[in-house]
C-alpha cells in the first residue's frame, strides 16, 4: 500500500506537474484540432497518445535544462514551433482542404519567390493576422489556466502518464516495423512535427536520388539488334487485383475483351508475378532502373534512357505524376528529357481519355503509359456506360462493402476496355504490349479491410502483393520475333517479380547495353528463378506457401 502510495507520487510529481501539463494540453490541441470526420477512430486515439508522448518528452528535457532563462528559451521555442505548423495546418485546411505534409513541402520547394509574394499579400492580410494573434493568446491564456487547475490531481497524471506509454509503445512497434519491412511512414504523420520532419527528410532524400540518376543517365549507350521490335508498349495499371480479373479466374467477367485475346493465344497470362511493395511510389522506383536488386533504388540506368539512346522515340502518358508538379523521378524536368521525347502535361478523368495523345510513328517507339486504373475512389474510375456490376451481385458482405466492390469490379471492366483500345491501334504493327499493376488491392476478402499498404501485417498478404501480368503481341510481332513469341508464351508460369521487367523490356526489343542482365529476362537462357524477397525482407516463396485465406464472398 505504502510503495503504491509512493509510486503514485511521483507520477504526480512529474505527470502532474504544472508545465508537463500545459505542454500535454499544447500538443493535444494543436495536434487534434486538424482531425476531420474523415478520421477514423484509430488515428484520432493514435494522434492522442502520440502527443502525450511528444509532451512528455519535451517536458523531461525542460526539467533537465538547470537554469531559469535555458527553460524560458526552451518553452519559447517550443511554444512558438507548435503554434506555428497549428496555424499552418489550420490556414491549409481551410483554405485548400490539406494540411502540412509532402505535398505541401514540394509544392513550398518548387514555388518562385514571386509566387510566393502573391500568395502572401492574397493570404496574409491585416484581419487574419490580428485574428490570429487574438486566438493565439486566447489559446495560450485557456490552456494555462486548464494545466494550473488540474495540476498536482493525481487522475490527471496517470491518464497522462499512461497515454504517454501508449504513445512509446506505438513508436517502438513502428521502429520495429520499419526495420523489417521498411513500413512505418503513416506514424510521423500523427504529430505536426515529426510529419514537417519527415517531410523535409524524404525531399532531401528525392533530391538526392535525383541528382544520382541525372548524373547515371547522362552517358548511356544502347544499340538496337537489325530484328529490334518496332513499337514497345508498358502500361503500368494501378491497384489491380487479380482476384477480380476474370483472366485469373474470377467468377464475374470482369475483363471479357482480354480474355477473348487471350484465347485467340495474342495475349498471355503470367500466373505467379510478384511485387517489390505495395506502395505505388515504391513500385515506380523500382521498374525504371536496370538494377539488380530492387533496393537500393536507383543503382543502374532507367529503361526509357536505354531506348532512347538506341534511337527509339519515347513517350510517356501518365495519369498521375505530371513534370514539374511535386519532387520525383517520374516528375523532375531533367530526368524526363533524359528519358522521354513527348509527356502529357494534364490529366484526365477516365483513363481512356488519355489515348488520344498516343501518336504512332514510323519508326521504333516506346510507349509508357501509367494509368490511375482502379484506384481509390473506385466510383469515379469509370464512365457509367460501364457501370455493369451492383450491389444486389454480391452477398456476404454489407451494404456498404458491396457497393464499393461493385464499383471496383466496374472500374476493372473500364480498364479491360481501356487496355483493348490501345491494342486496337496497333493491332497492324510489329508490336508488343506489356501490361502489369503496380500493386493489388484488398477489397474485405478477408476481414472488413479494404485497400493496399500494410500487406506485410495482412492474414493474407498475397491481395496486394501478387499482381497481374499479361503481355500482348500482334501478328507481325509474332512473324518476325517468331523465337521470342514461343518464349514469352512458354513463360506464363515462370516465378516473376516486377522489378525484373526493365531487363526484360531491353531483352525483348533487341536492345544491347552494358547494364542488362540476362538471368533478370524471363525469356532469356540464362534466366535465374531466384528468392523473390519483398517488403523489405519478406521472402514470397514462403507467403505463396502459407495456406490461402480463402474470399468470404466468391
Ligand atoms: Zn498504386
Amino acid at each position: 500500500m505504502r510503495c503504491a502510495n509512493h509510486l503514485l507520487q511521483l507520477i504526480i510529481r512529474i505527470w502532474g506537474n504544472k508545465i508537463m501539463l500545459f505542454l500535454f494540453l499544447l500538443n493535444l490541441i494543436t495536434n487534434c484540432v486538424i482531425i476531420t470526420s474523415s478520421d477514423s477512430v484509430r488515428q484520432i486515439c493514435c494522434r492522442v497518445v502520440v502527443s502525450a508522448l511528444f509532451a512528455t518528452i519535451e517536458g523531461l528535457f525542460y526539467h533537465l535544462l538547470k537554469r531559469v532563462w535555458l527553460h524560458r528559451i526552451f518553452l519559447f521555442v517550443i511554444v512558438f514551433l507548435h503554434l506555428l505548423l497549428c496555424v499552418i495546418d489550420v490556414f491549409l485546411l481551410l483554405n485548400f482542404n490539406f494540411v502540412l505534409s509532402q505535398d505541401a513541402v514540394d509544392i513550398m520547394v518548387q514555388t518562385t519567390s514571386e509566387e510566393a509574394k502573391s500568395f502572401l499579400i492574397t493570404y496574409v492580410t491585416i484581419p487574419f493576422l490580428l485574428c490570429t494573434i487574438l486566438a493565439i493568446v486566447c489559446l495560450l491564456w485557456c490552456i494555462n489556466k486548464v494545466a494550473s487547475k488540474i495540476a498536482q490531481h493525481g487522475f490527471a497524471a496517470f491518464t497522462y502518464m499512461s497515454l504517454s506509454l501508449m504513445g512509446l509503445l506505438l513508436y517502438v512497434v513502428t521502429v520495429i516495423n520499419y526495420v523489417r519491412f521498411h513500413d512505418g511512414q503513416s506514424i510521423p504523420q500523427l504529430h505536426p512535427i515529426t510529419r514537417a520532419a519527415h517531410s523535409s527528410a524524404i525531399l532531401f532524400k528525392r533530391h538526392t536520388q535525383i541528382v544520382t540518376l541525372q548524373k547515371i543517365n547522362n552517358a548511356v549507350k544502347a544499340t538496337v539488334s537489325s530484328n529490334g521490335v518496332e513499337t514497345i508498349i508498358v502500361v503500368i495499371g494501378e491497384s489491380f487485383s487479380s482476384y477480380h480479373s476474370s483472366l485469373y479466374g474470377y467468377s464475374k467477367e470482369t475483363n471479357p475483351l482480354l480474355t477473348k485475346r487471350a484465347h485467340d493465344g495474342s495475349l498471355t497470362t503470367f500466373f505467379d508475378v510478384a511485387t517489390y511493395s505495395d506502395h505505388t511510389e515504391m513500385v515506380m522506383c523500382t521498374v525504371f532502373p536496370l538494377n539488380k536488386k530492387p533496393v537500393p533504388f536507383f543503382t543502374d540506368p532507367l529503361f526509357p534512357v536505354c531506348f532512347k539512346a538506341a534511337g527509339y522515340n519515347t513517350i510517356m502518358l501518365d495519369n498521375q505524376y505530371f513534370v514539374g508538379h511535386g519532387i520525383t523521378f517520374l516528375t523532375d524536368k531533367k530526368l524526363s528529357q533524359l528519358m522521354f521525347d513527348y509527356r502529357n502535361t494534364k490529366g484526365y478523368q477516365y483513363d481512356g481519355e488519355m489515348l488520344q495523345e498516343i501518336e504512332l510513328k514510323d519508326t521504333p517507339q516506346l510507349i509508357v503509359l501509367h494509368l490511375q486504373g482502379e484506384h481509390y475512389t473506385y466510383a469515379s474510375r469509370y464512365p457509367e456506360k460501364f457501370k455493369r456490376f451492383t450491389a444486389k451481385d454480391y452477398s456476404n458482405l454489407t451494404a456498404e462493402q458491396k457497393e464499393l466492390v461493385a464499383h471496383y469490379d466496374n472500374s476493372v471492366l473500364y480498364n479491360d476496355y481501356v487496355i483493348d483500345q490501345i491494342i486496337k491501334k496497333v493491332e497492324d504493327r510489329d508490336c508488343i504490349l506489356v501490361y502489369f499493376s503496380d500493386h493489388g488491392e484488398e477489397l474485405f476478402e478477408v476481414d472488413d479491410y479494404i485497400g493496399h499498404g500494410n500487406a506485410a501485417f495482412r492474414s493474407d498478404p498475397t491481395y496486394q502483393v501478387k499482381v497481374p501480368l499479361f503481355i500482348w503481341t500482334s501478328q507481325q510481332f509474332c512473324d518476325k520475333h517468331s523465337d521470342k513469341a514461343k518464349r514469352i508464351k512458354e513463360s506464363a508460369n515462370k516465378p516473376i517479380i516486377t522489378s525484373d521487367l526493365p531487363h526484360f523490356l531491353i531483352d525483348v526489343a533487341g536492345l544491347s547495353t552494358e547494364q542488362f542482365r540476362p538471368e533478370q529476362s524471363f525469356i532469356n537462357d540464362q534466366y535465374k528463378i531466384r528468392k523473390r524477397i519483398i517488403l523489405n525482407s519478406v521472402d514470397y516463396e514462403n507467403i505463396l506457401n502459407q495456406p490461402r485465406v480463402k474470399s468470404r464472398y466468391y
